[in-house]
C-alpha cells in the first residue's frame, strides 16, 4: 500500500508526485493513457510557479528550454499603443517562461522517475473509489484487467473531467462565454523577438507569443461568423472565405488585423477552444482532496490555468507529508482549501477581464477603449501592477 495515490499525470499530478517524492513518501500515480500527450496546450509559465517549481530542481530545465518573455506590447492600426515590462515582477525570475506543455510535462515526468522509476503506472483508469476513513480503495482498469489500489490519501489531479470529482458528486460552479479562440503556431518572421505582443483589432483581438525553436503562437479571437471553435467548416467569416479554421485562413485572418505576413506553409499545430470557467464547491472530501483542473477550470486566456494547479500541489505538500507523520492537519487542510480556491476564483476573474478586452468593437468603441489602455499602461505604478496581476503576484 502506498502513502500516497495521485490519479492524473498530467502537469499537475507529476508535479505532486516529485514534491512527494522529494520528502520521501511513498507515491504512486495512475494514469490512464499509456503514453504521455503530445498536444501544446499551455506555453505560459508565471514567476511564483517558477519558484514552486526550483523546489523540484525543475526550473533550470525549464528555463534553458524555453523562450522568457520579459515584456508585452499591445499594438493598434500598426502603432505601438503600450508596454510592459516584466523586469519588476521577481527578483529571481523576471519574466513570463514560454514553453510548450508537452515538454514540460517530459521535463516533470523525467524528474519524477529520477526520484521513483517505478511509481508511475501508465495505461491505468480508475473507475471507482471508496473511502473507509482510515483509507482510500481505489479501482482500476488496465490491459492487465481490473486491479486494486489502497493508500491513506488519495491526491485527484485527473483533469476537467475528474472521474473522482464526478464519483464523490462534488458540485461545480459553472460559467460559460461567448468567447471562443483559433491558435496556431508558426514560423516566426516577425521580429517581434522574445517579446509578446496584443493586436487591438476591432474585429478581435490577436495574441502573438514567441516559442522555442523560432516559432511564434497567433490565437485570433473568433467573431460571428468566423469558423466555429470547434473547426467546422463556415465560409464568410470576417477574415474571407474559410474551408473552417485552417491555417490558411489564420493566415488571413492575421494579415487582415495586424497588417502582419505569417507563412501557412510552417504551420505546425492548429487548434480552436471556447472557453468556460468551472470552479468546485469543494477540494477537500474525507481522505481525497483534488487539485488542478479538476478542482478549477478557467480560461486559457491569461494563461494561468496550469500554474493554478502547480500552486494547488505546492501548497498541499507539507500538510500531505505531516498527514504522513500523523500530525492533525484538520486545520491546515480547511485553509488549505479556502485560499486555492479563492486563487482560482481570482484567476477566473482576471480571465474574464483579459477576455473582455479583447472582444470585437466597432470603430468609435474601438478608439475609446484602446486610447485608456494606452493612457492607463502609460501611468508607471498602474503598469507595474497590472504587470504584477498578469503574472500572477
Ligand atoms: C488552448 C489552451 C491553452 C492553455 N494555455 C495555458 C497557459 O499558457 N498557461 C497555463 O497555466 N495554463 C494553460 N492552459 C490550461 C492547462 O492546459 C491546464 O490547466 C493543465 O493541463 C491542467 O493540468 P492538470 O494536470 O490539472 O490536468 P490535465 O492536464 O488534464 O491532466 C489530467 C491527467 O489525468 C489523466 N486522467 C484523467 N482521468 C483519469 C482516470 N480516471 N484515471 C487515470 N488517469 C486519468 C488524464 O489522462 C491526464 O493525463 C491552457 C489550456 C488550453 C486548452
Amino acid at each position: 500500500m502506498a502513502e500516497v495515490l495521485i490519479i492524473g499525470a498530467g502537469p499537475v499530478g507529476l508535479f505532486m508526485a516529485a514534491l512527494l517524492l522529494q520528502e520521501g513518501v511513498d507515491v504512486q500515480i495512475l494514469e490512464q493513457r499509456s503514453a504521455p500527450e503530445p498536444h501544446s496546450r499551455a506555453i505560459g509559465i508565471h514567476p511564483p510557479a517558477l519558484a514552486a517549481l526550483a523546489g523540484t530542481g525543475v526550473s533550470e530545465a525549464l528555463v534553458a528550454e524555453g523562450v522568457p518573455i520579459r515584456r508585452g506590447v499591445a499594438l493598434a492600426g500598426g502603432k505601438c499603443l503600450a508596454q510592459m515590462s516584466f523586469a519588476g515582477v521577481s527578483d529571481r525570475f523576471p519574466f513570463v517562461l514560454s514553453l510548450p506543455q508537452g515538454r514540460t510535462e517530459a521535463l516533470l515526468e523525467r524528474r519524477v522517475n529520477e526520484l521513483n522509476d517505478g511509481a508511475l503506472h501508465r495505461g491505468v483508469r480508475l473507475i471507482r473509489l471508496s473511502d473507509d476513513g482510515a483509507r482510500v480503495t481505489v479501482e482500476a482498469v488496465s490491459g492487465r484487467g481490473t486491479l486494486s489500489y489502497a493508500a491513506p490519501l488519495v491526491i485527484a489531479a485527473d483533469g476537467v473531467r475528474s472521474t473522482v470529482r464526478a464519483l464523490q458528486g462534488v458540485a461545480l460552479r459553472a460559467k460559460e462565454y461567448p468567447d471562443s479562440y483559433l491558435m496556431g503556431d508558426f514560423a516566426d518572421n516577425t521580429g517581434f523577438g522574445p517579446d509578446a505582443a496584443l493586436f487591438l483589432a476591432g474585429a478581435g483581438i490577436v495574441e502573438s507569443f514567441p516559442l522555442p525553436g523560432h516559432l511564434r503562437r497567433w490565437v485570433v479571437r473568433l467573431g460571428a461568423g468566423d469558423p466555429p471553435a470547434a473547426g467546422g467548416a463556415t465560409a464568410g467569416g470576417q477574415c474571407g472565405d474559410s474551408q473552417g479554421g485552417d491555417a490558411l485562413w489564420l493566415m488571413r485572418c492575421v494579415r487582415e488585423r495586424t497588417g502582419l505576413d505569417i507563412d501557412a506553409g510552417t504551420n505546425s499545430m492548429l487548434s480552436s477552444f471556447g472557453v468556460r470557467t468551472r470552479l468546485a464547491r469543494r477540494m477537500v472530501t474525507g481522505r481525497v482532496v483534488t487539485i488542478g483542473d479538476a478542482a478549477h477550470e478557467v480560461s486559457p486566456i491569461g494563461g494561468q490555468g496550469m500554474n493554478l494547479g502547480w500552486l494547488d500541489a505546492a501548497a498541499l505538500v507539507p500538510i500531505a507529508t505531516a498527514a504522513m507523520r500523523r500530525q492533525q492537519v484538520d486545520g491546515a487542510l480547511k485553509n488549505f482549501e479556502r485560499t486555492r480556491l479563492r486563487a482560482a476564483a481570482r484567476a477566473a476573474r482576471q480571465a474574464e477581464i483579459n477576455m473582455a478586452l479583447g472582444r470585437p468593437l466597432t470603430d468609435g468603441l474601438l478608439g475609446l477603449r484602446n486610447r485608456a489602455i494606452g493612457g492607463v499602461a502609460a501611468v508607471p505604478a498602474v503598469n507595474a501592477l497590472i504587470a504584477r496581476r498578469f503574472t500572477m503576484q
